[in-house]
């Protein structure tokens, strides 16, 4: 739904309708805007190695080690900070992708390092919660 069609409808609504449809026509451009939801969709240009009905994982673009990878969910989660208790699934989801990847990568035996940065302190740059896997050589202390 187009903003123009909500603003014309918008006087015939009832406030809690309104309410609705205001905080759908947001996620919608939420989505629409975010690059990771546009890789998930195919409309961005990525490497994908992996994806499923859950989960999608492709090579950053600047890589910081021999692997560099990012796991993230398909729907869009802002952070860490906006999960819910029906995304603990999910959450195990991403985790066992990023163990399967390691194998894959082959980096498992050797050890690697998984981050999720969570908000402007913690370094996060593109507000779709991700799960990076880097590996492939010795990681540096100390962290932060
Ligand atoms: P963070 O700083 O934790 O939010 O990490 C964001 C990561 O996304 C950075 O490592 C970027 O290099 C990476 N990145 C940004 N845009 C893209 C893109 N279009 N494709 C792949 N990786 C990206
Ligand atoms: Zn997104």
């Amino acid at each position: 739904m187009t903003s123009s069609v909500r603003r014309n409808l918008d006087p015939f609504l009832p406030w809690p309708l309104r309410h609705l449809t205001e905080s759908i026509v947001r996620g919608v451009n939420k989505m629409t805007d975010c690059i990771f939801c546009r890789i998930v969709n195919n409309r961005a240009r990525a490497v994908i190695v992996h994806q499923d009905d859950q989960a999608t994982a492709f090579r950053d673009i600047h890589p910081v080690a021999p692997t560099h990878i990012l796991i993230v969910p398909n729907k869009h989660i802002e952070s860490v900070n906006a999960l819910e208790a029906e995304d603990e699934q999910l959450m195990g989801r991403l985790f066992r992708v990023a163990r399967q990847l390691a194998a894959q990568e082959g980096i498992a035996e050797n050890g690697y390092r998984l981050i999720i940065n969570t908000g402007a302190y913690g370094g996060q740059t593109i507000p779709h919660l991700h799960i990076h896997l880097i590996g492939g050589k010795p990681m540096r202390y100390p962290m932060g």
